[in-house]
């Protein structure tokens, strides 16, 4: 396993956003979380992350307790986040957006785009063409941010967490705003990059789209997780009834 959360727990205000959540997240996989709207799933992540503080339970990555890290530190453990919303750089070019110093993702953005790219390693430059590349975006490489589509930023999105070298990448709703055919496109190259040892969690919607990819499944309902397993958990009569209560 690379993730295991124990008993996690976040609490707003007396809302138990999430109660007890334990979660296991096998190596170069796609494990997905679902559930309904306002079931814990964005807070899940923002826990496991480092983003919000948690109030009970341990997370484990790759082993080592990181409850309660920083989000910097969670990072430089190996785990990388995108969110729900593609935050690219606009008047950047996408090249330059794949080089921004993600070793640092408390750097400021003046600071960020005063380096210049042309400085940078020609083997940060190399890689950045590599994963481009292998995402089918490298044609937009001197294109402006601005310019892509919802799809095309969320291979931006990838690429950039790729350029970490972060063995686990979490996912906030990679699919929103995705047409079908390059959402499909997208998990394909997600699936190829477990084969090649990354690992994803991912929090989404779009089931129908998803679903035939992921190895493992958690279902999330009132901030606990309902069910766990296969494709076919989405069939059990708990998850069918939480997502009717919705
Ligand atoms: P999901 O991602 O499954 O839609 P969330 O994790 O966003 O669910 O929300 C779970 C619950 O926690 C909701 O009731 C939401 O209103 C509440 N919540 C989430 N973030 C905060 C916050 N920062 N402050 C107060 N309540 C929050």
């Amino acid at each position: 396993m690379i993730l295991q959360t124990y008993n996690l727990s976040k609490f707003f205000e007396g809302l138990r956003a999430l109660d007890s959540v334990s979660i296991s997240v096998p190596r170069e996989s796609l494990t997905l979380i679902i559930g309904p709207n306002g079931s814990g799933k964005t807070t899940f992540i923002n826990t496991v992350t480092g983003f919000y503080r948690a109030d009970g339970g341990r997370v484990e990555f790759a082993g080592k307790d990181i409850t309660n890290f920083p989000p910097h530190r969670i990072f430089k453990e190996g785990m990388v986040r995108t969110f729900q919303i593609p935050r690219p750089f606009k008047k950047l070019t996408v090249i330059e957006n794949m080089l921004m110093p993600l070793e640092n993702p408390g750097e400021s953005l003046r600071g960020a785009i005063l380096k210049n790219w042309v400085d940078f390693e020609s083997d940060a430059v190399e890689k950045a063409y590599d994963i481009l590349e292998f995402l089918n975006i490298d044609h937009l490489t001197f294109e402006r941010a601005e310019t892509l589509s919802g799809g095309q930023l969320r291979l931006l999105e990838i690429g950039k967490a790729l350029m970490t070298d972060a063995k686990l990448i979490v996912m906030d709703e990679p699919l929103a705003g995705v047409a079908p055919a390059l959402a499909h496109e997208i998990l394909k190259k997600i699936k190829e990059l477990c084969d090649a040892g990354k690992t994803f969690l991912i929090v989404e919607h779009r089931l129908d789209i998803i679903l035939d990819y992921a190895d493992k499944v958690y279902v999330m309902g009132n901030g606990r997780l309902i069910a766990e397993g296969g494709r076919e958990v989405i069939e059990k009569p708990e998850v069918v009834e939480v997502y009717l209560g919705a």
